[in-house]
């Protein structure tokens, strides 16, 4: 009997990020390898692996360097925004912010960097505050009491996650919550929503956190030949 092993690496785009769980779900999707056994007759058997493999990312900002490297830019990144308002048409920009954003959220893996779960303080509405205390097996108010404080004072409908970072962030980059993360936690950053021109001085301040950003504003810079001064 004759028997074939064959190792097969197949690298792929595994997700559209807006669609897919892996981006931002703090889960990489580089799957253990599918292990497949082929009976060509009685005479021959292949058996080999099949791995999927994510692309990665090239040339990104380490994590830990983005916000100093988007203050370095941010004077550059502010003649940026002013040259996108007097020359950029709305609706192409957006369509390059989304492209850009399925391009490089496809490919990066969030478990390594976890920047927004370290800086921002996440705002809950009424809804989710019910789903992720039910999530977690408890009351609305043994949830609120351990892990919130409201957001507004004023309002007592809008609430906060208490600590940085944020509580349900995993030793290994993992979201606790994932299933029933807060609504914020799955559009940041944004780039992939209408309407980004009358979003750009936030989005030069996500810079600051994001690597993704960061890496968005520098592509857009050579897509629309924009130049420092
Ligand atoms: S709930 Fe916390 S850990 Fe989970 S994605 Fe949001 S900020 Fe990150
Ligand atoms: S800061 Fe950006 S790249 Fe880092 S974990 Fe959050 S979304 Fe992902």
């Amino acid at each position: 009997m004759v028997i074939r092993t064959f190792q097969l690496v197949v690298t792929i785009r595994s997700c559209a990020a807006n669609a897919c769980t892996a981006y931002k779900s703090r889960r990489c999707l580089t799957t253990s390898p599918i292990r497949y056994k082929i009976i060509v007759s009685d005479q021959i058997i292949i058996v080999g692996a099949l791995q999927w493999n994510r692309k990665r990312c090239q040339n990104m900002v380490n994590p830990k360097e983005v916000k100093e490297k988007a203050e370095n830019l941010e004077d550059e990144n502010y003649s940026f925004r002013s040259f996108l308002k007097s020359t950029a048409q709305s609706k192409e920009l957006d369509a390059r912010f989304a492209e850009l954003h399925n391009e490089l959220f496809d490919s990066y893996d969030c478990c390594k960097c976890t920047n927004c779960c370290k800086t921002y303080g996440i705002i809950l509405g009424n809804e989710e505050l019910a789903r992720i205390s039910g999530f977690l097996g408890m009351t609305e108010s043994m949830f609120f009491e351990k892990y919130l404080e409201l957001a507004d004072y004023d309002d007592d409908n809008q609430f906060r996650i208490r600590a940085y970072p944020c509580s349900f962030l995993l030793d290994d980059g993992c979201c606790k919550i994932n299933e029933c993360k807060p609504d914020v936690c799955k559009e940041y950053p944004f780039t992939n929503q209408p309407d980004r021109i009358s979003h750009m001085i936030n989005i030069i301040s996500m810079s600051a956190v994001c690597p993704i950003v960061l890496e968005i504003l520098e592509r857009l810079k050579t897509m629309y030949g924009f130049q420092s001064r």
